[in-house]
C-alpha cells in the first residue's frame, strides 16, 4: 500500500469510524443450555421481596439489531423462571415491535429490555431514516414506513407515563441512541465500556432494592458500563455506582467531570417507575444469586410491589468529587486518538511509552490536515487525528506513561515515526 492509500483508508475509516457501536459484530444469540437452566434456577431467590399487589405480567422485550449480546436468550430465560420460582409474575418474551401496540400492551405491568440494541421499532432497513422522526414538523410528513414506529414509541412512553414500570437490562442504554426521550425515561446512554472488573459501592444501603448487597462492597466482572447525557444524579437516585478507588482500574476513564460511574438506579417517568441495571452482558451474571436479588427487587419497584425511594440522588459530595478525581487522575485517562478504527484494525501490539510530553506547533508544509500533530513523545509524534486534546494538554512537559501503537511511514519525503495513544496516565517523575 502507498502512503498516499494508506492515509485515505486512514482518513476513511476517521470519518465513519462509530465509536461505541460495534456493527460489524456477527449475532450469536446462545439458546441456555439444561446445565445453564439448572444453575440459573439454583441462584434464583426463593421468594419475591414483597408480595405482589395482583398478578403480574412482564414484557420481556429482546430486539436486537446492533450488537446482538449472546446473553440475550439466556437471560429472556432467567426472567420466566424467577417469576416462576418466586410466584411474582409470569413473563411473555418478544422481539416483535407490534408487542408495543397500546391494545396488546394493556395487559402488562412492566416491560423488560433485555440488552436491546439498535432501534426499538424502526425496522432495520428504515433506521438510517429514523433522524426524520426527530426534526419534524418543520421536514414535512414522517415517511410512511415510520409511521408505525412513531405510534409504537408513543405507546411506550404513554405505558409507562400512566403509571407501569420499566426495567432495562445492559444494553437497553444502548439502543435508540439518538431518541432523546426514551434515554431521559431510562436514565441514561450508553458511553463507553472501558472495565471489566469492578467493586460496586452500595450508594443506599437502607434502600429495599439493594437489600441484596447487604450493605457490603460487591465485587463482579462483567461488562461494565459508562453512560453520557441523560444520566443525572438530579433526576435519578443511584443505587450502585463503582468504587473507583477499590476497583483498581487500569484502563480509561472517559467521563472526567466528575468521575461518577454509577451501576444501577432508580427513576420515576411521570406516574412510571423506571430500574434499571447495566449489568447483563455476560452469561455468567444471570448466574450470581446477589445479582438476581438486585434484578428481581428492581422488577417489584418498576411493578409497583415495593416501595422504595426514588428520589433524586442530588449531586456528588465535595468529598467524592475529590476522592474520583484524585483516583481517576492518577489512573489511564483515554487519550481520544482521532482514529478509533484505524486503531483498533492497526495489526501492532498495543505497547507502553514512557518520556516527557511535548507540545509541538502545527507544523509548516503540511499539506494533509489529518498530519497536523500536536504533541511529541521523545522521537515520535503523537497522533490525535488533527486535534488538541485535553487530556494530553493537562500533561504537556511532565513525564507521562502512553499505552498505544505504532505506525512508521514515509510522508511527502519525511520519515514519520507515529505514535496512537489509547490510554495516557501521568509517570513518575
Ligand atoms: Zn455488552
Amino acid at each position: 500500500m502507498t502512503v498516499n492509500r494508506l492515509l485515505t483508508a486512514l482518513t476513511a475509516s476517521l470519518l465513519f469510524a462509530l465509536p461505541g457501536l460495534a456493527q460489524d459484530q456477527k449475532p450469536k444469540p446462545q439458546r441456555p443450555t439444561p446445565q445453564d437452566i439448572e444453575k440459573i434456577n439454583a441462584a434464583l431467590p426463593e421468594k419475591a421481596p414483597a408480595t405482589p399487589k395482583q398478578p403480574r405480567k412482564l414484557l420481556v422485550y429482546t430486539k436486537a439489531t446492533g450488537f446482538v449480546h449472546s446473553s440475550i436468550p439466556l437471560g429472556a430465560k432467567t426472567f420466566e423462571l424467577m417469576g416462576q420460582k418466586a410466584g411474582a409474575f409470569t413473563t411473555v418474551i418478544s422481539d416483535d415491535p407490534e408487542s408495543f401496540a397500546p391494545e396488546n400492551l394493556k395487559q402488562f405491568d412492566a416491560i423488560l429490555m433485555m440488552s436491546t440494541t439498535g432501534s426499538l421499532f424502526v425496522p432495520k432497513d428504515a433506521e438510517k431514516k429514523e433522524d426524520l422522526l426527530y426534526k419534524n414538523p418543520t421536514n414535512g410528513p414522517i415517511p410512511a414506513e415510520l409511521v408505525r414506529p412513531a405510534q409504537l414509541r408513543q405507546s411506550l412512553l404513554d405505558f409507562v407515563r400512566s403509571g407501569k414500570g420499566l426495567m432495562g437490562i445492559h444494553a437497553a442504554a444502548d439502543s435508540s441512541y439518538k431518541w432523546k426521550e426514551y434515554g431521559t425515561m431510562l436514565g441514561g446512554q450508553f458511553n463507553g465500556h472501558p472495565w471489566g472488573h469492578i467493586v460496586m459501592r452500595i450508594e443506599d444501603p437502607a434502600n429495599p432494592v439493594n437489600a441484596a448487597f447487604e450493605n457490603k462492597p460487591f465485587e463482579i466482572s462483567d461488562e461494565i458500563y459508562t453512560f453520557r447525557e441523560t444520566y443525572s444524579r438530579d433526576r435519578q437516585h443511584i443505587l450502585t455506582s463503582i468504587d473507583l478507588a477499590a476497583s483498581k482500574i487500569d484502563k480509561g476513564f472517559n467521563r472526567p467531570a466528575d468521575n461518577d460511574y454509577a451501576v444501577s438506579w432508580l427513576n420515576k417517568y411521570g406516574e412510571g417507575r423506571v430500574f434499571y441495571c447495566s449489568l447483563g452482558h455476560a452469561e455468567n451474571t444471570y448466574m450470581n444469586p446477589v445479582v438476581l436479588r438486585h434484578y428481581l427487587a428492581g422488577l417489584q419497584f418498576a411493578f409497583g410491589d415495593l416501595a422504595a425511594d426514588a428520589q433524586p440522588s442530588g449531586p456528588l459530595s465535595p468529598q467524592r468529587l475529590v476522592e474520583n478525581n484524585d483516583t481517576a487522575a492518577a489512573g489511564f485517562q483515554d487519550a481520544g486518538a482521532g482514529g478509533e478504527k484505524a486503531y483498533r484494525d492497526s495489526k501492532e501490539k498495543e505497547q507502553s511509552f514512557t518520556g516527557t510530553l511535548e507540545a509541538l506547533p502545527q507544523p509548516a508544509g503540511v499539506t494533509t490536515t489529518m498530519r497536523a500533530h500536536f504533541y511529541k513523545l521523545g522521537d515520535r509524534l503523537v497522533f490525535t487525528g488533527g486535534k488538541k486534546n485535553k487530556s494530553l494538554d493537562a500533561l504537556v512537559g511532565k513525564p507521562v506513561e502512553i499505552r498505544g501503537k505504532t505506525i512508521d511511514m514515509e510522508l511527502e519525503g519525511q520519515q514519520l515515526h507515529e505514535l496512537w495513544p489509547a490510554l495516557i496516565r501521568p509517570a513518575e517523575g
